[in-house]
């Protein structure tokens, strides 16, 4: 059997630098087990405004889907559009930037209404932020699930209240750990997360 031989580094697509395997975000479609774009070039393209509202957009399809509602009524650039005409879309955008891109200071669309999906007039702006704790507010009457966090090895290093605590603590979306909890994803910043 012949050792398959995982290389140190890799030349990113984008900035075309060779950078260490570490410097790539994981990603298990690609057969280096590492995206072809490095972190840097990968994060500066999410920090635009359109790649800002390409992840917003691409959320809020799966997460229609999860809810069991019609996915949004208009298209990507249809949002990239209506984004960038509402007033307080500037400010938001530059305080984000301005904070060296704090996750919790990342532009977010919210529904007004829980009941109905992205449809215009019933979305607005808030910072992520805001979006992450109206989510936990209207999760209250809820029973809230133990989460546990483990390495990739299936060690375990903490159990946490709630998959809003774990978010914090690792500085992620709740929902993203809700996810990987589920198997929807492999790994939340790294770690494999189970419900207990
Ligand atoms: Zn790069």
């Amino acid at each position: 059997m012949t050792k398959r031989i995982i290389p140190n580094n890799k030349q990113c697509t984008v900035c075309e630098k060779i950078k260490p395997m570490l410097d790539f975000h994981i990603n298990t479609a690609d057969h280096s087990g590492r995206a072809s774009a490095c972190a840097e070039c990968t994060n500066s393209k999410r920090r635009t405004v359109s790649g800002l509202v390409k992840t917003i957009y691409s959320s809020q399809k799966s997460l229609s889907k999860s809810r069991g509602h019609n996915p949004p009524e208009y298209s990507e650039s249809e949002l990239l559009d209506w984004i960038v005409t509402e007033d307080s879309f500037r400010t938001l955008y530059l305080a984000w930037v301005g904070s060296g891109y704090k996750t919790r200071l990342k532009p977010s669309i919210d529904r007004i209404k829980d009941d109905y999906g992205y449809v215009f007039g019933n979305i607005q702006l808030v910072t992520w932020e805001d979006n992450d704790r109206k989510g936990h507010k209207s999760n209250c009457g809820r029973k809230t699930k133990r989460v546990m966090q483990l390495y990739k090895n299936g060690d375990i290093i903490k159990i946490h209240s709630s998959a809003d605590d774990a978010g914090i603590a690792v500085n992620a979306v709740a929902t993203s750990i809700r996810r990987a909890c589920k198997g929807l994803q492999y790994t939340c910043r790294g770690y494999s997360w189970k419900y207990i």
